[in-house]
């Protein structure tokens, strides 16, 4: 059983009726029911609850976490950001989704600023698979279609990633890195682009279906945590 925890800021779902629309019980639930499959147990937290949702507890029980913000990047306190980043090296897999490229923990975790073009503008994007022997790409057409999105252009201000899964083309031009892996520690980060909370982009079968495969993806390997610093031979050195 994957335990995952899905974050979500959810202001723009209380802020603004379009998006109420589109996410009554905020994008949180919706990638929730999105992504329920066998095996994974769902729990969600937001960013108002007490500690954001993300006590030592409930990241003690989390597996993959999820996260999802725009709005109130500032407003997560330093003290939960250095803790979930402790439990990504320690292992708990993260998946970016889309804004959360500008969060607090994206950041601490890449070193770079992870800024970005981007425009609103309705426009097509067209996601393609550009490592299909991945798993994120399992069960993945050549490429997803998504009618209208807002757009993410290069330059992405991020390292180089581990691997590239997803790169988006969009109809104004522009490309983007939009599947993108990271180790860190013993930990998996998977971003993926797209979610701009205006448009119902988090009811896409495929989309969602990426975003389970990172869930797998991102589990715990469950390999033995690394030992460090000053060992003892394991065989008799006979120097
Ligand atoms: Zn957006």
């Amino acid at each position: 059983m994957i335990k995952v925890t899905i974050w979500n800021e959810f202001r723009h779902e209380k802020n603004n009726e379009a998006v109420a629309k589109i996410y009554p019980d905020g994008i949180h639930e919706a990638l929730a029911k999105g992504i329920a499959e066998g095996g994974i147990e769902i729990r969600t937290a937001t960013l108002d609850e007490p500690e954001h949702g993300l006590t030592e507890e409930v990241l003690a029980n989390t597996d993959v976490l999820l996260w999802w913000g725009h709005l109130a990047h500032d407003e997560v306190e330093d003290a939960i950001v250095e803790r979930v980043k402790a439990r990504v090296l320690a292992g708990m897999g993260l998946i970016v989704l889309h804004s959360g490229h500008f969060s607090k923990i994206f950041k601490a975790l890449m070193g770079t600023g992870c800024d970005l073009k981007w425009r609103e503008a309705n426009e097509k994007e067209r996601i393609w698979v550009v490592n299909p022997a991945h798993p994120i790409a399992s069960g993945l057409p050549e490429y997803i279609t998504i009618d209208h999105e807002e757009m993410y252009g290069e330059h992405f201000d991020i390292p180089a990633p581990d691997e590239l899964v997803f790169i988006s083309w969009f109809e104004g031009g522009e490309v983007f890195r939009s599947g993108c892996t990271f180790y860190r520690g013993q930990g998996k980060i998977f971003y993926f682009r797209p979610g701009h909370e205006s448009h119902p982009t988090y009811y896409h079968p495929e989309v969602l279906q990426a975003i389970r495969n990172g869930v797998r993806w991102a589990a715990p390997s469950g390999a033995a945590a690394p030992v460090r610093g000053n060992h003892q031979p394991l065989e008799p050195i006979k120097g």
